[in-house]
């Protein structure tokens, strides 16, 4: 089991390690290639998958 995100972009990040750890690739993720868009903790999670 493991959590997985995608973003709009392409951009995937599978991770067995939990969500938390998705989360803070998610987060960095953004914050470079995405560094005009505004997004809360709480969006961001929502694009979280479990698989
Ligand atoms: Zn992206």
């Amino acid at each position: 089991m493991g959590h997985v995100v995608a973003c709009q972009c392409g951009w995937t990040l599978v991770s067995p390690l939990g969500p938390d750890d998705v989360y803070e690739h998610l987060q960095l993720h953004v914050r470079v290639h995405h560094a005009g868009v505004k997004a809360s903790e709480s969006e961001l999670r929502e694009k979280i998958r479990t698989i």
